[in-house]
Parts: structure tokens; sequence; C-alpha cells
């Protein structure tokens, strides 16, 4: 059976229209499930038993199994679910003072393989669709904790102070996939998250990462969005990159920057490129410099990680001092760079980590 919570407004509106119902209960449900939090047909009460029959007949909504949850000390938490095919896909809810953050996954599995990343040992299996992909961000929405409330006590508070009505305040694709690899279901579900209609999330909390696709980049600077765009750079070396990244090998470090540069000209947007840092690979001082070089004069920020270790791996995190010399050499060049502070260690919060736990099982 179809997820209603793959269709947009104006696809509901239609099937609307084909069931000779009025327009104006696309509003109604809409604001059920993405306002209210509301994912059963039987409670959305303004509606005529009728439709409600109707709707159960032809749709589910938001059909996500939670297969477990992992609680961090700081806050974080994971959700590992089981789609209705039987593949796992993981989600994580990261709250900080001002923000809760959705980090969602865009495919089962992964193509591109980085050598330091779990989400790729398993191999790819399927991109999500629309409503997989929305599945995880209601979840989320209405079941994270933290400094997040739940869903009814937030349109109270929101009523209050005029907050926004969402729990989620901000959503990145840094989960399991390629974001745009999957270019149109991602998309998809972006407007839905977006869109007044939707969840109403701003586009600049909106961020899509991706490992350097540079034709999807080309074609993600013509759409009218104000959606972050993160690249995830990881080397300025190409032999290096190579090795960390195979899609270098594609399309490698001069044609992914020059491609970049095009799409801050044409955008006006700044492009932020994440960069994992690994002891004893890409995290010396020399590859600062080198980093600030091909950096220099571009519209960017940098985002250093340092690794979130993964068993299977052979990779380690840079020592403190190491990092904060990588990224006061950037400072020194005029980069604007921040250092993150690792979330969620105790419980493999990184990309991939707990599927492939699971799948070992
Ligand atoms: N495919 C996309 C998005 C998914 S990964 C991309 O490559 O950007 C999101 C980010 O997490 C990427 O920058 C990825 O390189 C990084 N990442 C993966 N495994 C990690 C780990 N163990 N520790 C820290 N960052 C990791």
């Amino acid at each position: 059976m179809q997820d209603i919570t793959g269709l947009s407004f104006d696809e509901l509106k239609q099937v609307l229209a084909k069931w000779g119902q009025p327009h104006f209960h696309a509003q109604q449900i809409f604001s059920w499930i993405y306002k209210k939090g509301i994912i059963e047909f039987d409670k959305m009460s303004d509606l005529s038993k009728d439709l409600r029959k109707h709707l159960k007949e032809n749709f589910s909504i938001c059909d996500l199994e939670l297969e477990q949850l992992q609680k961090s000390l700081d806050g974080t938490q994971k959700f590992l679910f089981r789609l209705k095919d039987e593949n796992f896909i993981e989600a994580v809810s990261i709250p900080t003072k001002k923000r809760l953050t959705g980090c969602i996954s865009s495919q089962v599995g992964c193509k591109f393989a980085c050598s330091f990343c779990a989400s790729g040992l398993l191999g790819f299996k399927r991109n999500l669709n629309c409503s997989d992909i929305i599945n995880e961000v209601l979840y989320l929405k209405n079941n994270s904790s933290g400094r997040l409330v739940t869903p009814l006590e937030t349109i109270e508070q929101g009523k209050r102070t005029g907050v926004s009505l969402t729990g989620l305040t901000h959503i990145v694709f840094m989960g399991t996939g390629e974001p745009l690899d999957n270019y149109d279901n991602v998309l998809k579900a972006v407007r839905i998250i977006n869109s007044d209609y939707g969840l109403n999330i701003g586009a600049r909390r909106i961020t899509i990462s991706t490992c350097g696709v540079i034709p999807a980049i080309k074609r993600f600077s013509t759409e009218a969005l104000q959606i972050e765009l993160s690249v995830s750079l990881h080397s300025a070396d190409d032999k290096i990159r190579c090795r960390l990244m195979p899609v270098n090998k594609i399309y490698p470090l001069k044609e992914l920057i020059l491609a970049c540069r095009q799409y801050i000209e044409k955008t006006k947007r700044q492009l932020t490129f994440e960069y994992v840092m690994l002891k004893g690979i890409n995290s010396h001082l020399q590859d600062a410099i080198k980093l600030s070089k091909i950096l220099r004069e571009l519209k960017c920020k940098v985002n250093l990680i340092p690794f979130n270790p993964v068993k299977e791996g052979q990779f380690h995190p840079p020592d403190k001092e190491e990092a904060l010399l990588f990224k006061e050499q950037l400072l020194k060049s005029g980069i604007n760079v921040t250092l993150r502070k690792p979330r969620g260690q105790d419980i493999e919060a990184a990309c991939g980590q707990l599927r492939l736990r699971y799948a070992k099982k």
C-alpha cells in the first residue's frame, strides 16, 4: 500500500479530486500529519467518516517500524528503523541549546564506499523513496526527546511564545547514502519538509551533504531553493582523496573545486566543506596549508569533524592539539572554520554504524 507521506500537496489534491472530494481536505490532512503529529486517519476528526475510510483503504501513514533506539549521554538519539521490505535504515537526532537537528538517511547502504565510513561496508541496496525519507523526519519530530517537547505541547508553546511549531529545527542529509545520487526523491522530500503546508522548516535550516557528484551539484545549482550545500572534501590532495573517497577517481579535486566555484557564483550562496580529520592521514599542518591554497578566494566555510571511530576500520581521530593547529592554520589564511565536537560517540552515531552492527548480528 502506498504511504500518503510520499505525496506532495498538489498530488494529494489530485487524489481528492479523483475521489470527487473538495481539495481543501488536502490542507486538513497535511495539517494533521505535519503540524499536529497525528499519523492515524481515524483521529483526523474534521474529515468525514467516508473520506477517512477511503484514505485508510488506499494509503498507509508513516509506515516505519522502530527496531532499536539508542540514547547517548549527550542527548543524541539514534533510531534504527525497519522498512516494509525488511531493509534497515538509521536516523539520528542531535540536540544543542538552540537546535534539534535530524540527521537523515537518503539510501539503504551507499555506492560510494568511502574507506573510513561504515555506510558503504554492506554495499548499496536501494534508494529511499520520498515517503521513506519523510517518515524518518516525522518519526524524529514526533519522538525525539532532549530539548524537544511532545508535538501538542509544542503547539501550545508556539501559541504562547510565537516560536516555530515544529520540534525539529534543522535537517541534515548526513545519514547513510549519497543524497545527490537519489536526487528526485530527496528533492521531493525536501520540498515537503520546507513547504508551509508541510513541516515548514526553513530552507536555510536544511543541508544536503554530497561526496562530490559534479553533475548533480550543477543540477542542484539550478533549483530555486535556498537549501544549504555541504561538500565532503576530506583532503586537498588527489592521491589521498582517491584513497579515502573512490569518487575522486571520477570527479577529481580540480574539477570538483571548479564546480563548487561555479555553484557559489550561480547561487550567490556560501558553501560548506566537510573535512573528517583522520590521524596521520589528512590532519597534519601540511594538509591544512594545502587545503587553504585550494580554498583561497572561495566563499566557503570549513567544518572540521574529528573522526568518529568505527570499530571495523583502521582510522583514528587526531589529537586535540593537532586538530587545533589545523584549525589555526585555516583561520590564518582567512578561511571561516569550525571544529566540531564529536556527538553520540558512546552510541556509535556516525553514518551507518548501527545498521552495520545490526546486520552483523
Ligand atoms: N554521502 C554524503 C552524505 C553522508 S555522510 C557525503 O559524503 O557527504 C555525512 C558526512 O559524515 C560526510 O562528510 C562523511 O564523510 C562523514 N562521515 C562518515 N563516517 C564518519 C565517521 N566515522 N566520523 C566522522 N564523519 C564521518
